[in-house]
């Protein structure tokens, strides 16, 4: 099943095996030529919420299972979700457990991949683009820019149980990286937002909130940090939302390739008064 892949040695998914395979963020040219060998070749594919139904169209052969869950509720038990892994594989099934984004970015596939292997199951990881660097990119946001930031932190403003957690120092994360990807933060944005500007972040600070980014139902919103939980609620915005908090949603004025391939110019060609960086270099 892999004669549409491009030449290349594709591993084989074997019966009794269990891949943790990213699904990207929404788009489906966003998939890897892993996840597609895997789509390809699963009896199985248990998906998350956030796998884009397109996707799944690529593997007609498989049974397709949703394991999914919202907004931090506990429904189906992350536990019962490893379970069913484990039978499907012992039961000699090649199964494909597919996660939006990377597996390995505030999706659990850590812990699924730890309980798999504690029950003796093998298992290969194909990581995948994250919403947090891919969903931003579609957005015209560089997650890193050399004239802006060394460093990014990505945020959950979930924890298990649901609520902020407290175990974030926002202060630490205020005076850290100049750009903040908050992951899963719009149900505390208000709470964030305000502990951020407790911590010492300008008011005025660009943020954007992009929601089902890449996908054809995107949508940006560029706001401020004092801003941020009205604008939301005005704009009526729901999850899921990649939150990106810096100076970095000012390069969408330049970098918003979406919008320029609907005919509109650059707002600005040089937003950050820098010049030409490709000539300053
Ligand atoms: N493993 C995923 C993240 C899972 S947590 C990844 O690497 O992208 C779920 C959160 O991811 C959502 O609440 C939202 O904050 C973000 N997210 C995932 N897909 C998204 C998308 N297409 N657009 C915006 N945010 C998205």
């Amino acid at each position: 099943m892999t004669d549409s892949l491009p030449d290349h040695s594709w591993p084989t998914l074997d019966p009794g095996w269990v891949w943790l395979c990213g699904a990207g963020p929404g788009d489906p040219g966003l998939l890897t030529l892993h996840a597609l060998n895997a789509l390809r070749q699963a009896d199985t594919v248990i998906y998350d919420a956030l796998v884009e139904p397109a996707i799944l169209e690529w593997a007609p052969q498989a049974e397709h299972i949703y394991a999914g869950k919202r907004g931090g509720k506990p429904s189906p038990k992350q536990r019962d979700i490893s379970l069913r892994l484990i039978d499907l594989a012992r039961a000699g099934k090649r199964v494909l457990r597919l996660k939006g984004g990377d597996p390995f970015v505030f999706g659990r596939g850590g812990e699924e991949a730890q309980t798999l292997v504690q029950h003796g199951i093998p298992i290969r990881i194909i990581p995948g683009i994250s919403a947090g660097i891919g969903g931003l990119a579609y957005a015209g946001i560089p997650v890193t820019h050399r004239d802006i930031n060394q460093s990014v932190t990505f945020i959950t403003g979930h924890d298990q149980s649901g609520e902020t957690p407290s175990s974030l120092d926002w202060q630490a994360i205020a005076k850290g990286a100049e750009t903040l990807v908050i992951y899963m933060g719009m149900k505390h944005i208000a709470r964030i937002t305000t502990d951020l500007i407790a911590a010492g972040r300008p008011l005025s600070e660009p943020v954007a909130v992009v929601t089902t980014a890449t996908t054809d139902t995107q949508q940006v919103l560029e706001t401020t940090l004092a801003e941020a939980p009205a604008a939301i609620a005005e704009a009526a915005l729901e999850p899921p939302a990649i939150i990106c908090i810096g100076r970095a949603v000012l390069m969408r004025q330049v970098l918003d390739w979406q919008a320029m391939l609907a005919g509109h110019p650059p707002r600005s060609t040089d937003p950050l008064g820098r010049g030409c960086p490709a000539e300053s270099a």
